[in-house]
């Protein structure tokens, strides 16, 4: 056990829980409408303030969001997407290497039918990958399998100034407009049309036809960046800490900057995700460390699939589940913060991130709250205490009383 004085830091992050309000809502958001009394006892008892967690012109994203939030400023670490999930898939990267995120995806060539090749099966995946790697890597360009559609390749020596396309972007749309363009833009293409040739008649996807699936006949390349060079967050905090995710855009921020990175059986990153079991692995890991990230998936899901019940029982469910049992747990432990906060909003309304600032609320067992902002997006009118970078939010947590 740590020594009986240190304090413990909780980050608890709902993903994409904040909004804006609803007419479905009478005008309320669903942070609003949810019943989170432990949350509310939080902001009771604690402070509410506001963060700005995306930095002005940076894309609303899940890694950038989160990057902030454990106090690392995207704009100086910010690299890309497919080398934070190579590092949650724990891939070297030398510093001339590019990571790039390959999805396996369904395309008759000329149209993207399906940006994660009808859900393909991990174990289907594997094959696939290990085949292209077969075929089309060399001793500059490897592929490595991941989970279903989602796999990383590297680029030995590579460039990372292409303009490159997420996928699901371009659902149902013809993707010679959205083919990689600029340096190293012949080699990118080339792969991904070989991995056709390769793919396209192979027996797992014959199979997958017959089935009435979604074939996954082609790679798709995008998401690429030198790897990451992030100071370790006990070289910068001096404190030790683990991390609780489900999702490799943020288990990867983990595990990057040195934080334990447990997998929790059940952890989903969907809506039926155990969260009685992240609550658990927290507290567990809080027995021999100063630090958690908490990331629950749920809230965003609901928000991408426009479900404002499912939204409002997301938050519900954090509430009770993940933060009720985490109170239950800390009744033994005098000194604790918690700070709530979500990534970025999720707003029902448009189906997708955005970057307008987000509520937190933060508790400490041992100084006194102010409790007068209620802990929802009114805050952003209602609180005087604002934090203009995300990065810094985190000191408020950490900071040494
Ligand atoms: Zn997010």
């Amino acid at each position: 056990m740590a020594k009986e004085s240190s304090v413990k830091h909780i980050l608890l992050v709902p993903d994409g829980m904040a909004d804006r309000p609803l007419d479905e809502l009478g005008g309320k958001t669903p942070m609003q409408v949810a019943r989170k009394p432990n949350m509310d006892y939080l902001a009771t008892n604690g402070q509410v303030g506001i963060v700005h967690t995306i930095p002005p012109g940076m894309d609303p994203g899940s890694d950038v969001a989160a990057m902030s939030l454990l106090g690392y400023d995207p704009r100086k670490y910010y690299t890309g997407r497919a080398p934070i999930e190579a590092a949650a898939m724990r891939i070297p990267l030398d510093a001339k290497d590019v990571a790039f995120r390959c999805n396996l995806v369904s395309s008759d060539g000329e149209t993207m039918i399906d940006y994660s090749g009808g859900h393909v099966s991990t174990e289907e995946a594997r094959e696939l990958i290990t085949l292209v790697n077969e075929k089309l890597g060399n001793g500059r360009i490897s592929f490595y399998p991941g989970v279903s559609y989602r796999h990383i390749m590297v680029w030995r020596g590579g460039s990372p100034d292409v303009k490159t396309t997420p996928p699901h972007n371009i659902i149902g749309k013809p993707i010679k407009g959205y083919l990689p363009e600029g340096d190293g833009d012949q080699l990118l293409r080339g792969l991904m049309f070989d991995s056709l040739d390769l793919l396209d008649d192979h027996p797992i996807n014959r199979r997958r036809r017959g089935e009435g699936k979604p074939p996954a006949n082609m790679i798709w390349l995008w998401g690429q960046g030198f790897s990451l060079n992030l100071p370790g967050f006990f070289a910068k905090t001096g404190l030790t800490g683990a991390v609780i995710a489900a999702v490799d855009l943020v288990k990867g921020l983990g595990v990057a900057v040195g934080l334990d990175a447990p997998s929790v059986p059940g952890a989903t990153g969907y809506l039926d995700t155990d969260y009685e079991a992240k609550a658990d692995y927290a507290l567990d890991a809080l027995r021999e460390r100063d630090f958690v990230l908490i990331h629950v998936e749920a809230p965003d899901e609901a928000g991408h699939n426009g479900d404002i019940d499912a939204k409002i029982e997301a938050i519900e469910s954090v509430d009770k589940l993940v933060l009720g049992r985490l109170l239950d747990g800390l009744k033994g432990v005098k000194r604790f913060r918690i700070l709530v906060v979500p990534d970025h909003v999720t707003p029902i309304s448009i189906r997708t991130h955005a970057e307008d600032p987000v509520p937190f609320a933060l508790f400490s067992s041992f100084e006194p709250g102010d409790g007068s902002v209620p802990f929802d997006e009114r805050a952003v009118e209602e609180t005087k205490l604002r934090v203009e970078e995300g990065f810094r939010l985190i000191d408020l947590l950490l900071e040494s009383s």
